[in-house]
């Protein structure tokens, strides 16, 4: 830790590591936009630029970050999949089908090295909205092992399956062994539909994110287990940390990425921690009562849902530090953003309408602010979707 300039100031000395978790403690919390202000302090100043690797979060936090990843990690990261895999009873070479919102995204199928040379197929799901026939079709030949996706994509597709088959049953061909979901939260009512949608499959939802990998990974009693390349902490909003079981604000410290290490780093997600022994037979820590970043659907009082995913990833086309979309009233909207220096205010009527449209014509003001403006909830600070509804 010496070696990168943000922890410099702790002041650790060799002593200090009799008893790791004290030591842990004296860390400050670390917040997305720390990094994302100030990468290179993050940075081991022995960072060998040849063998590293940089990806950028996809910001659904409201601030997308650049990560630096060395090849060891990613070596790990290989490795512990293909561990997951063995133990699952899948084939190290599965299919893997990967619904996903980006349209229009046709058919893509590839073979990929990261999943121990598992055969991919990606699509959009709004490609096929109109044919799910067509859609079902290619599922069956595709045969996948595996279905891996945002519960929301794959209950598009669960509804592509349903339609074209005019019921469930073992009939439709679709037979994978496994469920995967992970990046939204995930209601019971998503995995009961994908349950008894895909009914030979598990449904597992993969606690992760890219500046870790997977952080906890459900068991077969739907009990989220922390990796172990990664110690979790939950934090009230104090930013002290909470009793064993409480909730709070869960913030990770990851063990394997010596090149950008991120420790005690703020998830704005909601979830409490405990030591437990499983039924499944794993000790250790475990996350209860995750919920992620609020439902991911906005709510209208004549029975309209909309999904927050939709509003964000317009947010995301547009050269952007951070955003923030507040629910005002049933039918008005602030959307505070921090404009990046490629910004041109010329962008703010298109923006305006395509959220307005999105947002089921509801009213939008986009209101350009300070990195102080954005308001904190009450439990979290770094938060992308607020209702205040209740507050007025
Ligand atoms: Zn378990």
């Amino acid at each position: 830790m010496r070696d990168v300039p943000a922890y410099r100031a702790v002041g650790l000395s060799g002593d200090d590591l009799a008893d790791p978790l004290a030591a842990l403690s004296r860390f400050p919390l670390v917040d997305k936009t720390d990094v994302r202000d100030r990468l290179a302090d993050f940075c081991s100043d022995d960072i060998d630029p040849d063998r590293c690797r940089f990806g950028t979060t996809s910001g659904t936090t409201g601030v997308p970050l650049k990560v630096i990843h060395d090849l060891e990690y990613i070596a790990s990261e290989y490795a512990a999949a293909l561990r997951r895999n063995r133990e699952s009873g899948l084939p190290d070479r599965r299919r893997i089908l990967v619904p996903m919102k980006t349209v229009p995204l046709p058919w893509t199928e590839y073979e990929s090295p990261a999943k121990g040379y598992s055969l991919v197929a990606e699509f959009g799901t709004g490609a096929f909205e109109d044919d799910p026939a067509e859609l079902l079709e290619r599922v069956r030949r595709f045969d996948p092992d595996v279905i891996y996706g945002h519960p929301s994509d794959c209950v598009v597709l669960a509804q592509a399956v349903r339609a074209a088959d005019g019921g469930v049953d073992a009939d439709a061909g679709v037979t994978p062994k496994l469920v995967a979901t992970f990046g939204e939260y995930m209601s019971a009512g998503v995995r009961e539909y994908l349950e008894s949608t895909f009914t030979t499959a598990r449904v597992v939802d993969y606690y992760a994110m890219y500046e870790f990998g997977n952080i906890a990974v459900q068991c077969l009693h739907g009990v989220y287990h922390v990796e172990e390349k990664v110690y979790v902490e939950a934090v009230g909003s104090d930013g002290l940390p909470v009793a064993p079981g409480i909730s709070g604000e869960i913030v990770v410290t990851g063990l394997t990425n010596d090149v950008m290490p991120l420790i005690r780093y703020r998830t704005g997600d909601l979830g409490a921690v405990k030591d437990i022994t499983c039924r499944c037979g794993k000790q250790g820590q475990a996350i209860t009562d995750l919920v992620g970043r609020g439902s991911g659907v906005v709510s209208f009082a004549d029975g309209t849902r909309v999904r927050l995913s939709g509003v964000t990833r317009i947010l995301r086309r547009y050269p952007l530090l951070r955003f923030q979309i507040a629910r005002e009233s049933e039918s008005a909207f602030t959307v505070r953003i921090q404009p990046a220096p490629d910004f041109e205010d010329d962008m703010l009527p298109g923006m305006r309408t395509l959220l307005s449209r999105e947002l089921a014509g509801c009213s939008v003001a986009v209101r350009a602010v300070g990195p102080a403006e954005f308001l904190p909830d009450s439990r979290r600070k770094t938060v992308d979707y607020l209702d205040l509804r209740e507050a007025h």
